[in-house]
């Protein structure tokens, strides 16, 4: 019997129905894995849908070594993590993968027929007979300050990420860290019209020599402020911060108007909501056979760095192979009664899009 109780299936689907998006697959993770995946599908022609908690896709290439070349990429003698990354979103585009970026793989169940049904933390509802969990070493999370009742702004005033800098204009917004992300926003919101405060605990910036420079450049300017201190406390109501207080070095406290704080104090990387799903777990790595990397649940596969075997290398190449065989078992259960045919791309009918010019 599955991993899934019949207790739960019935238990969730009691309620009023959901909007659903029935698909062929659904990919969790976005990474360099995932996005393989989508290829390897598509020449099965198996549709995918693909979710990741991170705003962009590219996983661990695009988010830690955007900049740092790989070396063991075949016929690429060296790409950078987001040129690789670029590289594969270009190479599955004719198959149409539907993103769903921005929100995380939360709820899985089996449905009466026999199918998974996968909600996100942003309500989307996805349906199909096969899941390909690419998740990597889990979700990445945003580190955030220790500062009390900052959970009262988040969504609000408190925001991890920007979806559009020009709500920022004309705004108090106060950015917080040392790094590249901080620094960035710092140029890009200047640029959107914000006020923008740059506070960080210390003079000494881990962000790419060029972005420093032109923060220094601004402060200098007078158009942007800079306080050496760390988050003290949040004042405001009803989810709306009127100022933070910050606290120097010396011990001495500052209240600095306003509207927005985004903090950016890097990402942490948490397993998260699919230690929940009932899978056989390795530590914090999902058991998968050899044959077909599917996981103890049929139906649900694990690929790249998220899955555990013996001998398993955390490294893309890895990763791909395991695509290709999972899309190649993934394509019976798709297709009940059905059998994949040639494994040789040359041999497919790809999309026009992708023949060669
Ligand atoms: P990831 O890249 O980790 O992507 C997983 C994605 O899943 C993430 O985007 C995450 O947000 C998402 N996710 C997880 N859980 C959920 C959820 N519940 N809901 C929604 N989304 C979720 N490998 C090499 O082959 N060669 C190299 O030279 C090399 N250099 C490296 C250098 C560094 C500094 C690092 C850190 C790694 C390096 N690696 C290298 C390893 C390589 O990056 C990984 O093997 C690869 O990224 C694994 O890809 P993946 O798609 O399995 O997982």
């Amino acid at each position: 019997m599955d991993a899934m109780s019949d207790k739960k299936i019935s238990k969730d689907f009691g309620g009023a129905a959901p909007k659903v998006t029935k698909t062929d697959a659904i990919i969790v993770g976005a990474g360099p894995v995932g996005l393989f995946a989508v290829l390897e599908l598509g020449l099965q022609g198996i549709k995918a849908h693909v979710v990741d908690v991170l705003d962009l896709p590219g996983g661990q290439c695009a988010e830690l070594y955007p900049d740092k070349p790989i070396y063991d990429i075949p016929a690429l003698p060296g790409v950078t993590g987001q040129e690789l990354i670029d590289k594969l979103m270009g190479q599955i585009a004719p198959y149409d993968p539907v993103f769903h970026m921005g929100q995380q793989a939360q709820q899985l169940e089996k449905t009466p027929e026999g199918h998974w049904r996968l909600t996100t933390t942003a309500g989307t509802v996805l349906e199909a007979p096969v899941v390909i969990v690419a998740a990597g070493n889990g979700s990445f999370v945003s580190r955030k300050p220790d500062v009390a009742g900052i959970e009262a702004f988040e969504g609000t005033s408190v925001f991890y990420s920007v979806k559009h800098k020009d709500d920022f204009k004309g705004k108090n917004v106060v950015i917080s860290g040392g790094g590249d992300s901080a620094l960035d926003w710092v140029l890009a919101l200047e640029a959107a019209g914000a006020h923008v405060t740059l506070v960080h605990r210390s003079d000494t910036f881990s962000a790419t020599p060029d972005s420093v420079a032109k923060m220094q450049a601004l402060a200098l300017e007078g158009r942007i402020s800079r306080r050496t201190g760390t988050l003290a406390a949040l004042e405001g109501k009803d989810g709306k911060l009127d100022s933070i207080t910050i606290a120097g070095k010396d011990g001495k406290r500052e209240e600095l108007p306003c509207d927005a704080l985004l903090p950016f104090y890097g990402l942490s990387i948490k397993l998260g909501p699919i230690a929940d799903w009932g899978l056989n777990l390795n530590r914090n790595q999902v058991a998968v056979d050899t044959e077909k990397y599917q996981t103890s649940t049929p139906g649900i596969f694990a690929i790249g760095d998220i899955n555990s075997y013996p001998g398993k290398r955390r490294i893309i190449l890895s990763g791909f192979h395991e695509a290709a065989l999972m899309a190649h078992a993934a394509y019976s259960i798709v297709f009940p009664g059905k059998k994949p045919g040639n494994a040789h791309s040359s041999s497919k009918p790809v999309p026009d899009k992708q023949k060669a010019p």
